[in-house]
């Protein structure tokens, strides 16, 4: 044994704590009182989870604020301004702008990424480039796959076809799509599709993102995934458009998600900055409500998306803060539907991504994180900082708890 990670607390488990015990960067035992000659941990009666999953991050149009401008603040504006700077990108630029992104993410507790990297004849392969190398540099610390896609659509725009099967090719392992900025979106599902058989690749495809809920292209991916047999490798996300329909279609079409086995990533401080802009007052939030999916048997994530640029100015990385966000959004106060926003960002997420070695289960990585509350719903509601981060066994993280100075008391 070669760390026992001692009086941890687990995620579903309201009984007494036990010890973890890592042999060879694997969960070797759970027991309570473990023994051995080894590095000891004491978590304390804290809560010690799998690390934090994020299914739906972009490292590479992250942190260029100060090279554009918001005027209006929405989508067409974010992906020009996001246009014009891609011009300027290098991989040594995108490599500098991701790692601190990145930095963040494991300060978070993040332990696994799958990272959605944009190609086209404009910016070319430089960013798959930066972020390639973040993905070896960083391998100590976490898993980062990366999902490759058309940002500025495929079929209207000659040469990204090419670039993204390049990309597949050098180690791209997902593959991506946005198909309503294509002046196909069908077609462009339709290649995505064939690109996934020909490296047999899992897809993530942002999808119906807006408020005008009368056509939807899930229902075309859907019909793909079950002709093709695809059924637990497709994720879409945003599909903001969930947002505005009545609960029956909302039922019906979650039935159909499940049927199909697609599942769904929730990125609420996008969705949030970027819907609603349609009306001046009472604004929608545009946010899908994701626990009626997971109540219809649909699995679903919560991700992070963007990270200080015009897509969404704000981002510190926290998928534990994306949880409250969401369960505050959502109008989510019961305790299990809480429980479920912290499933959103470790198991269920794992699940989407299809990340078979991870869980709090002995033979699994060791990929862990401390938390400082006693109970998923308490990381939560209270947004715990996360004390501790393993990686296949070895610390990659520890924070300090805060401490009060009284006045009034000895310090010892
Ligand atoms: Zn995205």
């Amino acid at each position: 044994m070669d760390l026992i990670l001692k009086d941890a607390r687990l995620p579903g488990d309201a009984g007494a704590s036990v010890d973890i015990g890592i042999a060879d960067g694997r969960i070797a035992a759970i027991e309570a009182g473990l023994l051995a000659d080894a590095e000891i941990v004491d978590a304390g009666g804290r809560l010690v989870s799998p690390g934090f999953v994020e299914t739906h991050i972009h490292l590479d149009k992250s942190c260029i604020l100060d090279r554009c401008s918001s005027r209006r603040g929405d989508l067409e504006e974010a992906i020009g301004e996001v246009a014009k700077a891609k011009k300027d990108f290098t991989a040594e630029d995108v490599y500098e702008r991701g790692r601190r992104t990145i930095e963040k993410c494991l300060k978070q507790g993040t332990t696994h990424m799958r990272t959605h990297l944009e190609v086209d004849p404009v910016v070319g392969l430089r960013s798959f480039e930066g972020v390639m190398q973040l993905v070896k540099d960083y391998a100590w610390a976490i898993d980062i796959e990366i999902c490759v896609f058309p940002q500025e659509g495929l079929l209207n725009y000659p040469g990204t076809d090419e670039l993204m099967v390049e990309a597949m090719q050098k180690g791209g392992k997902v593959v991506g799509a946005a198909p309503y900025t294509d002046c196909d979106p069908h077609g462009q599902i339709d290649r995505v599709f064939e690109i996934s058989r020909e490296f047999d690749a899992d897809i993530d495809m942002h999808l119906d993102f807006g408020t005008d809920a009368s056509g939807l292209d899930l229902d075309y991916v859907c019909e793909l995934t079950e002709r093709f047999g695809r059924g637990g490798r497709v994720a879409i996300g945003h599909v903001t458009k969930l947002a505005y329909v009545d609960p029956e279609r909302l039922a019906e079409i979650a039935g159909r998600l499940r049927d199909a086995g697609v599942a769904l990533t929730v990125l609420p401080s996008t969705d949030l900055f970027l819907m609603g802009r349609d009306r001046d007052h009472a604004q929608t939030r545009g946010v899908t409500h994701a626990h009626t999916l997971l109540h219809h048997g649909v699995n679903c994530s919560l991700s992070t998306n963007n990270v200080l640029n015009p897509f969404t100015p704000f981002g510190d990385c926290s998928l534990l803060r994306m949880a409250n966000l969401n369960a505050n959004i959502c109008h989510i106060g019961a305790a299990d539907d809480i429980a479920e926003c912290f499933n959103m960002i470790t198991t269920r997420s794992a699940r989407l991504a299809n990340l078979h070695d991870y869980g709090l289960e002995v033979g699994k990585s060791a990929d862990l994180v401390v938390i400082d509350g006693a109970t998923p719903h308490a990381a939560v509601a209270e947004l715990a900082p996360v004390l501790h981060a393993f990686k296949r066994g070895r610390r990659t993280l520890t924070r300090q708890p805060a401490e009060l100075h009284f006045p009034n008391r000895d310090h010892a």
